[in-house]
């Protein structure tokens, strides 16, 4: 099965910050990237893991776990972490916010302009803010259509 994922500027980009961190450039490095490009709905290491098997049938989880672990170490993947569920996985490194729906309890990201004001929030002093990120819970558009429909 061919990936949809422009694979060779992925692959560019997987190679370069591969070598600024000092990592090496593995098929299955790049084929976990390209699982993760593929499709953006934030898996878990698991689903990732189920996704990578299809074209890859002898990547093991180990692997799996090592090639996110890269990913994330070398800035073109993001861990995200909502409550007490699985640590999920975002490929988009663009500045964004995430909204989780109570109903599918899937992730989706909310953009947002970096340049825009913060929000108004009382900074205890000693604080000194270098990101943040607000998280969204509700219903995603779907879930509610699905609700309305019944
Ligand atoms: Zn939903
Ligand atoms: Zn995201």
């Amino acid at each position: 099965m061919k990936r949809k994922v422009p694979i060779d500027f992925a692959e560019e980009r997987l190679n370069e910050r591969l070598a600024r961190t000092g990592l090496r450039f593995t098929a299955q490095r790049r084929h976990v990237y390209g699982v993760l490009l593929e499709k953006k709905d934030h898996p878990s290491a698991e689903e990732v893991f189920m996704r990578a098997k299809d074209d890859m049938p002898d990547i093991s989880m180990a692997t799996v776990y090592n090639c996110l672990d890269t990913l994330v170490k070398c800035g073109l993947v993001k861990q995200v972490n909502h409550d007490r569920g699985a640590t999920r996985y975002c490929s988009n490194m663009r500045e964004h916010h995430h909204f989780y729906c109570d109903e599918c309890h899937g992730t989706f990201d909310i953009d947002y302009d970096p340049s825009a004001e913060e929000p108004e929030i009382h900074m205890p002093d000693g604080f000194h803010v270098r990101a943040y990120e607000i998280a969204f819970r509700g219903i995603c558009p779907d879930c509610a259509a699905r609700k309305r429909g019944k």
